[in-house]
C-alpha cells in the first residue's frame, strides 16, 4: 500500500525526534573495516544478490569521517585494536557498532593472548551477530534490527545521558 493511500487527507503527523531517527536508519554509511574471514560476508552482502543499497547503504567509506556504522568483521587482534579505536574516535556522532560472528564478539576460536577477546573491551558495541562466519542475510537482519533501535534513540542531551547510563552500567570503554 503506498503512503499516499495510507494518509488520504494529505497530512503528516510524527515528531521531529522520529523523523531524525528515520533519516538516520536509513542512510547508514558503514566504515570498510573487514578484518578477517567474516569480511567476505560483509562484502558479499553489499554486492548485488544481496545489495544493501536497498537500505540506504550506498557505500562504504574509506574514511571514518564520511561513516556512521562500523561493522567489525573479524577477529582483533591486540596490535589492531588502538586502530579499531582510533577509526571509532574518528567517526562522527551518532555512530553505532555491529559486532560481527563469533571471533569479534568473544574471540571466538582464538581464545589466546594475541586476540582481544570481545570487541567490547575496545569500542561500544550496539549489536551483537552470532556466527562463524555469520551468512550475508544474518548481517542484514541485524543491521535492521539495528534500524528499529535507532527509531526510538532520544536525540540531543537525553541521547547523551542515554549513553552515559549505558556505559556505566556495561562498564563499556
Ligand atoms: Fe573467521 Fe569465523 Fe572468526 Fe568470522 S567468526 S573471523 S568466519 S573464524
Amino acid at each position: 500500500m503506498g503512503i499516499e493511500e495510507k494518509l488520504p487527507s494529505g497530512v503528516l503527523l510524527t515528531s521531529v525526534e522520529k523523523l531524525v531517527n528515520w533519516t538516520r536508519k536509513t542512510s547508514f554509511w558503514g566504515a570498510t573495516f573487514g578484518l578477517a574471514c567474516c569480511a567476505i560476508e560483509m562484502m558479499a552482502a553489499g554486492a548485488p544478490r544481496y545489495d544493501l543499497g536497498r537500505w540506504g547503504m550506498e557505500v562504504f567509506r574509506a574514511s571514518p569521517r564520511q561513516a556512521d556504522l562500523m561493522i567489525v568483521a573479524g577477529r582483533v587482534s591486540q596490535k589492531m585494536a588502538p586502530v579499531l579505536r582510533q577509526i571509532y574516535d574518528q567517526m562522527a556522532e551518532p555512530r553505532w557498532v555491529i559486532s560481527m560472528g563469533v571471533c569479534a564478539s568473544s574471540g571466538g576460536m582464538f581464545n589466546n593472548y594475541a586476540i582481544v577477546q570481545g570487541v567490547d573491551h575496545i569500542v561500544p558495541v550496539d549489536m551483537y551477530l552470532p556466527g562463524c562466519p555469520p551468512r550475508p542475510e544474518m548481517l542484514i537482519d541485524a543491521i535492521l534490527k539495528l534500524h528499529e533501535k535507532i527509531m526510538y534513540e532520544p536525540l540531543g542531551e537525553r541521547r547523551r545521558l542515554q549513553l552515559e547510563a549505558a556505559r556505566e552500567r556495561d562498564g563499556a570503554p
